[in-house]
């Protein structure tokens, strides 16, 4: 018999909760298994979140007391450096559509995603939450990062002017199980595991695109997850928080091709293939602010984590998105 005390407390709307990041976030709230929580993980097949019509109708459905905002238009350097007006203008009306309903229908607190790549592209390092509007970020991705960025102007106003609790996270690149390992459109980890994985296949070397110079925090997608519901939970500060690995953890694009072929054991060649860009050479953000807030979480180790996303690849190829 279900009685008042036994009903979730709480509805936990995941707007993008069937993507790389939405489906680590579900995977540790199934563990994690609150019963005063009710999850609802939606994608664009629920609701088109650029249309202001379909958002309200699904804040309605769902009545949501907790938003977890990750629906976005989101692509690797090649897609944003091919389609700048589309991240910007798609972006820009999905969080304005989120963020304007939940604060019509009343939801108590936001928690919406940012990245470490809109920050700004001239800047001192580290990195951190105090610098996200100090001047342009890279010319590769400026439609991304200005949409992004708003969310931040966005969480202050409706904090301001209505009193909201919506707040944001910046991670830093993600990879990891049902990630888009699509080439044209998708991050580096993702690629670099896909063409390794043609290369171990067709016995053709495997490519690296750009210089192999760069420098990455990457995060794996588990981890990410642990550190939403723990903002979910216990952040109450408008003001965004990196969610990093530490700045000792930066690796090389050369350094993390390396290691993924190391995970496949793959003994073809390797090349660089210069004449593709690099973007950003660095974003370096400090973790300091999470490791003052929760020092005692620990990153999985960027191997284990890579291995577990290549056997997740290899099991998963026919249905992962490529
Ligand atoms: P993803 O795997 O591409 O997933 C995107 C999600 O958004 C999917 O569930 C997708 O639903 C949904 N979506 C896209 N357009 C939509 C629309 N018009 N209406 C409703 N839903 C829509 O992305 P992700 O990598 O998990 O990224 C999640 C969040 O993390 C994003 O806000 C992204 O900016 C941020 N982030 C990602 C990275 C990274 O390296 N991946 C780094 C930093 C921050 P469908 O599948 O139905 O299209
Ligand atoms: P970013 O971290 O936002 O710049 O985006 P990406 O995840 O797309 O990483 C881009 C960096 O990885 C650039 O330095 C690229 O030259 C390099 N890279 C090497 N191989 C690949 C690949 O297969 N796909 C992508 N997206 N980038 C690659």
């Amino acid at each position: 018999m279900a009685d008042s005390q036994s009903k979730p407390c709480r509805t936990i709307l995941v707007t993008g909760g069937t993507g790389l990041v939405g489906m680590a976030i579900k995977e540790i709230a199934e563990i994690g298994n609150q019963t005063n929580e009710k999850w609802v993980f939606v994608s664009s097949k629920d609701a088109d979140l650029t249309s202001e019509a379909e958002t309200c109708a699904l804040f309605e459905k769902h009545k949501p007391t907790h938003v977890i905002h990750l629906a976005a238009m989101v692509g690797g350097l090649f897609s944003n450096l091919k389609y700048n007006l589309d991240f910007w203008r798609i972006n820009i009306k999905i969080n304005d559509n989120v963020l304007h309903n939940a604060y019509k229908h009343n939801v108590r607190k936001v928690v919406s995603c940012l990245s470490t790549c809109i920050f700004p592209d001239k800047t001192t390092y580290p990195i951190d939450e105090s610098m996200i509007h100090n001047g342009p970020p890279h010319d590769s991705n400026f439609g991304y990062a200005y949409a992004k960025r708003m969310i931040d102007v966005q969480n202050k106003a409706y904090h301001s002017q209505h009193g909201c609790m919506f707040t944001s996270v910046i991670p830093t690149n993600v990879f990891g199980p049902h990630d888009n390992f699509n080439l044209e459109n998708g991050h580096v980890i993702p690629g670099l595991i896909h063409k390794v994985y043609r290369a171990k296949e067709d016995d053709t070397p495997f490519t690296i695109w750009g210089t192999g110079s760069p420098l990455r925090q990457f995060i794996y997608s588990k981890d990410l997850a642990r550190l939403f519901i723990w903002v979910l939970h216990e952040y109450d500060e408008v003001n965004p928080i990196i969610l990093s690995v530490g700045e000792e953890d930066e690796v090389s694009i050369k350094e993390v091709a390396d290691m993924v072929v190391d995970a496949y054991e793959f003994k073809g060649n390797v090349f660089l293939d210069t004449s593709k860009s690099d973007g950003q050479f660095k974003k370096t953000a400090s973790n300091a602010k999470l490791k003052s807030l929760f020092p005692d979480f620990k990153f999985t180790p960027i191997k284990q984590a890579l291995k577990e996303t290549v056997t997740w690849f290899v099991d998963n190829y026919e249905t992962a998105r490529k």
